[in-house]
């Protein structure tokens, strides 16, 4: 009988940690299956984007004001 090792030692899953904006590997985590995360990665210009579009995602159109008529 065999004691069952893992064939490939090297086929570890790994979960990776992706940066949303700039889709960089940030880290990596060890995880039953291969899983992707999203987390941002250190750069300012990265965090402003998944800011603006996490918090301010679509303004919403100001509607017309029922106030003024159009008036050509
Ligand atoms: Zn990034």
């Amino acid at each position: 009988m065999k004691t069952g090792q893992s064939a490939a030692a090297g086929s570890l899953h790994y979960g990776l940690v992706l940066c949303p904006s700039c889709n960089e590997i940030i880290d990596t985590l060890p995880t039953n299956r291969v899983k992707i995360f999203h987390s941002l990665c250190d750069s300012p210009a990265c965090r402003e984007a998944a800011a603006r579009s996490a918090g301010l995602g679509f303004a919403p159109p100001a509607s017309g004001a029922a106030g003024e008529g159009e008036r050509p």
